[in-house]
């Protein structure tokens, strides 16, 4: 589903992708491991055409994201949804409203039917009692369910989630992981995490990709990757966080 050929990306003269090629099939979940600054969010935001390789190419769904002309770059994009680290949301709208905002400016959804589906997804994130609430009005924890609701509202094929436990309380972060959890389980949407959940890595993903300097170190099932990893990065790696 998701095909990154031969990308770099560079600021300045620092390379943080260095001819990256890897893939992702359709459904399955894969999660980005690796120490802070390897270039693991730069991926989910250049798939999210918030930055732009230097070079490569990406492919999702088998059309061209980059380089392609800015009409496709649209399309492709109504397929991807992302849970950001800082929520993100729109702080001068209601909850509900942060849900239904891009089904109706972006897909052209009737906001009756786009109110109808923020309600069940608000009420599987365990907010329906919330939908008239500001953001500011609520914890991190429910926060980030909301910002999940919201990218699930797209309906999207690709969920792209980073560090989205990152900046919660500790004692909100299980919740969203469980959260996480149930909709890998039960949908079939094709999940790319960045986390540092190391327990949620192992518990949802198909592939884990070890990450260092923008390169991919080692890849490979979770049981492999957390159980008898072949690379000495990997070891040294996983013995510094877990
Ligand atoms: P972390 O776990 O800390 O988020 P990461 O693996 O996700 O790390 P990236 O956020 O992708 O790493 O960043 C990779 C490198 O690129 C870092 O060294 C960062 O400082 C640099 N970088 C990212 N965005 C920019 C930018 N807009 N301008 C300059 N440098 C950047």
């Amino acid at each position: 589903l998701i095909r990154l050929e031969n990308v770099t990306k560079r600021f300045g003269d620092h390379t943080v992708l260095d001819g990256l090629d890897f893939s992702v099939d359709t459904g399955k979940h894969v999660t980005l491991i690796g120490p802070s600054g390897s270039g693991k969010t730069t991926i989910l935001r250049m798939l999210m055409t918030l930055t732009r390789p230097d070079e490569g190419t990406i492919t999702v769904d088998g059309e061209r994201l980059f380089p392609a002309p800015p009409k496709q770059v649209r399309e492709i994009r109504k397929k991807i949804g992302m849970v950001f680290q800082q929520f993100n949301l729109f702080p001068n709208m209601t909850v509900l409203r942060n849900v239904t905002e891009a089904p109706v400016t972006v897909l052209g959804m009737s906001r009756d039917e786009a109110e109808a589906r923020a309600r069940e997804l608000l009420e599987l994130v365990g907010l329906a009692d919330k939908c008239a609430a500001r953001p500011s009005q609520l914890s991190g924890g429910q926060q980030q369910r909301v910002a999940i609701a919201r990218a699930l509202a797209m309906r999207p094929q690709v969920l792209l989630l980073d560090e989205v436990t990152s900046a919660l309380d500790p004692e909100l972060v299980a919740g969203v992981l469980d959260l996480l959890r149930d909709i890998a389980r039960s949908t079939d949407i094709t999940m790319l995490c960045v986390t540092h959940e190391m327990g949620f890595a192992r518990d949802i993903s198909d592939q884990v990709l070890m990450f260092d300097s923008g390169r991919v170190v080692e890849a490979g099932s979770p049981e492999k990757i957390f159980g008898d990893p072949e690379q000495e990065r990997t070891r040294e790696f996983l013995g510094a966080v877990l």
